[in-house]
């Protein structure tokens, strides 16, 4: 059987927390992202690759089929929408969660109240829509691609919608959580087609991280 598999993740902790759950499929990736410059890393398996991309350019690559599956937090691939994505698993790593945060002092709740446009940075503009929108509370969406810790600091918008692990980045720069969006995780990701022309290759990584996945 000498299809080739194509793996899409992205460096930091979907890496780090992938690579547990490819052992149990009995692969091994033989380079170290951190260390490499190298985009494309072998594995002890012939027939599987890892690509490392962006973590917001997965379900790209995987909607397309340059990669057959890859692994994506649910921040990304809400604001993907998950075309043509087949998302088997819920991986339960990399968990984290979409929180508002304002400036200490404040007064979200009255900002709200009172129907004020608020002005809210984020890279997340179609979950902060849809967010705001089931709330009716008006918004000016300001698209940052990183920072967004800086935006209230510095007067660029009133809130930020970002994602919140221990909430010591939120407390170093004086932020405060005002509302939990929702909860976040990593999901295994599959190309529709590679799901049925690759089925014999991927069923079995499929199981194993689903196995994995239970303990
Ligand atoms: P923390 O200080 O632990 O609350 O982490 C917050 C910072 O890490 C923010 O800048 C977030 O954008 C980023 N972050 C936290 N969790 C994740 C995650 N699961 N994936 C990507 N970025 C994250």
């Amino acid at each position: 059987m000498s299809t080739q598999l194509t793996l899409a993740l992205s460096k930091g902790r979907i890496f780090e927390e992938t690579l547990p759950l490819l052992e149990a499929a009995g692969i091994r990736v033989t380079e170290d992202p951190e260390k490499s410059r190298k985009l494309i890393l072998a594995t002890n398996d012939p027939h599987v690759r890892v690509i490392i991309v962006r973590a917001s350019d997965v379900p790209t690559y995987v909607q397309y089929g340059a990669a057959d599956l890859g692994v994506a937090g649910k921040d990304v691939l809400h604001e993907h929408g998950g075309e043509g994505l087949y998302q088997p698993l819920d991986l339960d790593i990399a968990k984290c969660r979409m929180s508002v945060a304002v400036s200490v002092g404040f007064d979200y709740a009255n900002a709200v109240r009172q129907g004020a446009r608020l002005r809210v940075a984020t890279k997340y503009t179609e979950t902060a829509r849809e967010h705001f929108a089931s709330k009716g509370v008006h918004v000016d969406l300001i698209k940052l691609y990183g920072s967004m810790e800086l935006a209230p600091l510095v007067g660029l918008s009133d809130a930020i919608v970002d994602l919140v692990s221990t909430g010591n980045t939120l407390i170093a720069n004086n932020l405060v959580e005002v509302e939990h969006i929702m909860d976040i995780s990593s999901r295994l990701v599959v190309n529709q087609a590679a799901l049925k022309m690759k089925r014999e290759r991927l069923q079995p990584i499929l199981e194993a991280f689903e196995r994995a996945t239970k303990k």
